[in-house]
């Protein structure tokens, strides 16, 4: 597929690669107040938060380890159910540890919700959630995130590391599909 292909199946872009650093590095900030001198273990969801883990991790100014989950969510491919199954489970025992979840995205807040109940049972320190993306108006519950980069529409978006059908994540913007290449 060339560029323009790809331009094609996209309408609005929400938010540019700038946005995206300028707010990642200022979430780097707050982190690393709230971490000093904690002992902090970062844990992406696999795929979608890949560009996310990158580009914030590379923002703090001391050692953040990092872990992934891989966990696949049941539904269509542009809703999620709720029903999650692990597909590839942490390395780390989060016993005694700070955990700090990095998402691309809260949507329905389904999966997360699912993540954080397994996260408890492990007996971390404590465990907050950073997003990237949130859609409130999508809420099914609440997810209580303290680091969140940009609230945006009801709508589905593909880029920086979000796919529709493993294609798109590798876009620099994070940008709305256009219903054409879904409906
Ligand atoms: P939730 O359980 O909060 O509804 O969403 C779980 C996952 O669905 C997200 O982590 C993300 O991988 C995917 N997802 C939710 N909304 C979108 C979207 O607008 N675009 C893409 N590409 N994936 C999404
Ligand atoms: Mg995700
Ligand atoms: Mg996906």
């Amino acid at each position: 597929m060339r560029a323009a292909e790809i331009q094609d199946d996209l309408s609005d872009i929400l938010v540019t690669e700038e946005e995206i650093k300028a707010k990642l590095a200022e979430l780097a900030v707050q982190v690393a107040k709230d971490y000093e001198g904690k002992d902090l273990l970062l844990v992406g969801v696999l795929k979608g938060a890949v560009m996310v883990m990158a580009d914030f991790a590379r923002e703090l100014p001391f050692h953040a380890p990092m872990d992934w989950m891989a966990v696949s969510s049941y539904g269509s491919s542009t809703k999620s159910s709720g029903v999650v199954q692990i597909r590839k489970d942490l390395d780390t025992d989060l016993h005694g540890k700070h955990v700090l979840i990095v998402e691309d995205i809260i949507d329905s807040g389904l999966t997360l919700s699912w993540l954080l109940e397994n996260f408890e049972s492990r007996g971390p320190e404590s465990i907050e959630v950073l997003a990237l993306l949130r859609k409130p108006d999508a809420a099914k519950v609440e997810i209580d995130c303290k680091y969140v980069g940009f609230d945006i529409p009801t709508e589905f978006v593909v880029g920086y590391g979000l796919d529709f059908d493993e294609r798109y994540r590798n876009l620099r913007d994070v940008a709305v599909l256009a219903p054409h290449v879904y409906s």
